[in-house]
């Protein structure tokens, strides 16, 4: 008999794999359903995988997780971002430390992450079982009784890191444990608006998004795309209000501000350009950073005259202008996925794990990491590192 059987090939699984150690190693099989482990490392980060993020200071860290800030903080404080470096680095994957922080491998292609991963568990002669699908987990006397497409077989411990499948939900429910309906997080805003028809691939340096409906806003880069509004700022809200937007069938308003400056200062801004620059063409001098052709659609929008002059731009088209770049509404109307990147907000209650181990408290001998649980951060490479931190914690523990 093998003593534990991890049950998922994805990042959180293969991680706690690797790291077992040659003589719990051994003692493992991973069981993974489809013919290729780690496919969504494979596809992460358009390929090149965001592996982590330069935050190294772990109460800064999870800030970026909508859920499970909290508790991954004890988490963080054994393995954050500087430990992967460290961790990949010392197994001859160099990375690098992009403007955004995000860090990638240096090769920018994420199978040098999968060989890596692929390699260390095969050291720690973990026997990995492709094409099978675990369909039912018994608690037995001595552990555990796996059941999957080729057999049953008994293990003293359970490493559960399927991802966020339905199914997985439901092996877990039966185990006893209680699951955070699923929602999803991570995507953007479809919005069919006169102000931003046709104007796909134009982004704003920085913007701030708010929901007022639901008090929240973040802001950061911003880019129109053909169904609507994506980038950081968006995502992020997409992340925060993961529960909310899904209780409102993701139809509601949004409130932009496409400058730094509140409404008063744009009037004053715009009134002193008035009177400095009175001879120029309001269509062809855009005083604002963000590209002219958003410029020249907001004076489309509000009836501008393409002849006027600044000196002829009167009180209400100065209100009006600061009103559509300082508190432009928008109504969001549906979602549509990041460059096919999404995550799972809900899976297993927080309060059912000891996060010094990631061992079930309802079920002894039971670890849980990855997906499945009620964690999730926004992009930037914070998935993979409670991926990763999640499963050094439980080799950690088996390790005794
Ligand atoms: C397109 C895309 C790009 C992404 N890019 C990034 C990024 O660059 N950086 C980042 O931090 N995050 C990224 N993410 C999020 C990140 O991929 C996930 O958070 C992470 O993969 C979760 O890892 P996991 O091991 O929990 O689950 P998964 O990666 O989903 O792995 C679970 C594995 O378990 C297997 N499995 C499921 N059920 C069973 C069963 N019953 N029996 C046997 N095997 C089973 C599945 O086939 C799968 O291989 C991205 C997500 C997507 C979709």
């Amino acid at each position: 008999m093998r003593k534990i059987a991890i049950i998922g090939g994805g990042a959180a699984g293969f991680f706690t794999a690797a790291n077992l150690g040659k003589e719990r190693g051994n003692q493992t099989v991973l069981f993974e359903q489809s013919s290729a482990p780690l496919q969504k490392v494979r596809v992460s980060g358009g390929g090149r995988c965001n592996v982590t993020h330069a935050c190294f200071d772990p109460k800064e860290l999870v800030e970026f997780y909508p859920r499970g800030k909290k508790e991954l903080l004890s988490v963080f404080h054994k393995f954050q971002p500087g430990d992967t470096m460290g961790w990949f680095e010392s197994r001859k994957v160099s990375l690098k430390i992009e403007d955004d922080n995000r860090i990638f491998p240096i090769s920018d292609n994420s199978m040098s992450i999968i060989e890596c991963l692929m390699a260390e568990a095969k050291k720690n002669q973990v026997e990995i079982r492709l094409n099978e699908n675990v369909q039912k987990i018994t608690p037995t006397e001595n552990g555990f009784l796996v059941q999957s497409k080729s057999g049953s077989y008994e293990f003293e411990k359970v490493i559960f890191t399927p991802g966020s499948s339905v199914k997985s939900m439901e092996i877990l429910k039966n185990l006893g444990h209680k699951i955070v309906k699923p929602v999803p997080s991570l995507f953007t805003f479809n919005i069919k608006d006169q102000r931003l028809k046709d104007l796909m691939g134009i982004s704003f340096e920085w913007a701030e998004i708010s929901i007022p409906e639901l008090k929240m806003e973040a802001e950061g880069p911003m880019l129109i795309t053909h169904w609507g509004l994506s980038g950081p700022g968006i995502l992020r809200l997409s992340a925060w209000g993961a529960l909310e937007l899904h209780k409102l069938n993701y139809e509601f308003e949004i409130k932009i501000n496409f400058i730094q400056k509140d409404k008063n200062e744009c009037l004053d801004f715009l009134n002193k350009f008035k009177s400095e620059h009175p001879k120029k063409s309001v269509y062809k001098i855009n005083p604002f950073s963000f590209p002219k052709r958003f410029w020249h659609r907001i004076l489309e929008v509000l009836k501008v005259p393409v002849d006027l002059n600044y000196s002829n731009l009167n009180k209400n088209q100065i209100m009006q202008i600061s009103i559509e770049l300082t508190e432009g509404i928008y109504k969001v109307k549906g979602k549509s996925t990041f460059k096919d990147e999404f995550v799972t907000a809900g899976g297993v209650d927080l309060r059912e794990i000891n996060f010094k181990t990631m061992e079930s408290k309802v079920l002894p001998n039971f670890y849980l990491a990855g997906e499945i649980l009620n964690i999730d951060a926004i992009t930037g490479g914070f998935n993979f590192q409670a991926c990763w931190s999640e499963g050094f914690l439980i080799s950690e523990a088996l390790k005794g």
